[in-house]
């Protein structure tokens, strides 16, 4: 069966009042850039659905990619027919005849256009009767269906559909303004990154590496996460700092017991400054409340200080087991797991303090000269741009 169309259902953008033009419309931006590698297809927004017209396209592939784009709740492919009875009742027997597996069917009408001279219940049994007739050992079953037939009768045409693909739901990014990721290579920020983009938060990453501490490879580990993360929005920037300096002069100079937070102080207010430049108003952590000793109640309180910035921590209550769950399932988990060391492991100090005092911290910190450093690191943050590799490719073969 040769479909022509899919059709996107909204999710919770159709909760949005006055805001939901805005929010449709930025989901046709995101479906129209992630399926650019299609140049043939046609993507039209409509008040409640959005349709992309194949004109030819294999639908698999298509719907593949919509699945990363947050803000559809489910997709069905589609057979478009003009509004007549007939050519209905000749298309929506060819699909049912095209899932020879079946053995009960439904028929489910919505008819927009009041044009349609049958009314939508009518119509239900009127096309039921027929692929009845039409199709042996086929019998109704309105509760528990193998296929419903959903008839969508709108104005310029009829859709046919029947199974409904879910979405990854949420809402489009780039809806809900700008988060700053603190990216490292592990399991839990990349899960972070992807929950808040759910709520439709476009991200720009930053990540803290300390060379030769760090290796090149550790650094590419999260360049890759974060163009695996690039796919649920389009393209992402990522800060990639040199702290090697900074760590240093902590691991010189503060006792090693609270070390590890003024470290993670100095991340932060790093990660605001960045922000700051960036005009980005938060910044996300991939946290989790009780993991490890950076994350007691006194570190975050300790850490979070710094900062006037929201923190959003996605992961705060979570245990890790639903987080690695949450991982494999987005495909992050298999480039989490690649053994390169983090620059918070490597200068970790045997045994960091579990409840640090902020005026501890504080006094210790005050024996540094911090601002300095602080702008030093930012001035030599380097910024990387990834994108999806087929994309990639396609820019570096511009230039060539
Ligand atoms: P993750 O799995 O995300 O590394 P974790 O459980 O190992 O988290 P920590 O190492 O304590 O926890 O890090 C807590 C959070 O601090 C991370 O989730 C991340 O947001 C941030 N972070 C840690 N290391 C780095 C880094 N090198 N660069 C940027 N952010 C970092
Ligand atoms: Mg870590």
């Amino acid at each position: 069966m040769q479909y022509d169309h899919i059709l996107i259902r909204y999710g919770e953008l159709t909760l949005k009042g006055k805001n939901r033009k805005e929010f449709i419309a930025k989901l046709h931006d995101n479906v129209r850039q992630a399926l650019h590698n299609y140049p043939a297809i046609e993507v039209v927004k409509r008040r409640d659905i959005m349709y992309i017209s194949l004109h030819g396209e294999d639908p698999e592939p298509i719907i593949e990619r919509c699945q990363q784009i947050f803000g559809i709740q489910n997709m069905s492919v589609a057979l478009r027919v003009e509004n007549d009875e007939q050519e209905i009742k000749e298309h929506a027997l060819a699909l049912v005849q095209d899932q020879p597996n079946i053995q009960t069917f439904k028929v489910t009408t919505k008819r927009s256009n009041k044009q349609f001279p049958i009314r939508s219940q009518e119509f239900n049994h009127v096309l039921g009767s027929y692929l009845l007739k039409n199709s042996q050992s086929l019998s109704v079953d309105v509760h528990q269906p193998d296929l419903e037939i959903l008839v969508d009768i709108r104005m310029d045409a009829t859709y046919i559909t029947s199974k409904k693909i879910p979405g990854a739901a949420g809402l489009p990014v780039g809806s809900s303004g700008k988060s700053l990721l603190m990216l490292s290579g592990g399991i839990d920020s990349p899960v972070a990154g992807y929950l808040t983009m759910k709520r439709g938060v476009e991200l720009e990453a930053i990540h803290f590496h300390s060379p030769p501490y760090t290796s090149e490879r550790a650094k590419e580990k999260v360049l890759d996460l974060a163009e695996k993360l690039s796919y649920y929005g389009y393209r992402m920037k990522v800060h990639v700092v040199p702290f090697t300096n900074l760590q240093q002069k902590i691991h010189r100079e503060i006792p090693h017991g609270y070390s590890m937070t003024v470290m993670r102080r100095m991340m932060m207010r790093i990660s605001e400054a960045i922000a700051e430049r960036q005009n980005i108003l938060s910044i996300v952590t991939g946290e989790s409340l009780g993991q490890v000793a950076s994350q007691t109640m006194e570190s975050m309180h300790a850490i979070h200080a710094v900062t006037n910035y929201p923190v959003i921590q996605p992961l705060v209550t979570m245990d890790k087991e639903e987080i690695i769950r949450l991982s494999k399932q987005i495909g992050m988990y298999e480039v989490s797991i690649r053994p390169f060391e983090d620059c918070c492991t490597v200068f970790v100090p045997t045994s960091p303090k579990t409840k640090p005092r902020l005026e501890k911290v504080e006094e210790f910190e005050n024996q540094l000269d911090i601002e300095q450093d602080i702008q030093d690191t930012v001035d030599a943050t380097e910024i990387i741009e990834v994108m999806e590799k087929s994309d990639a490719e396609e820019a570096i073969d511009d230039l060539l």
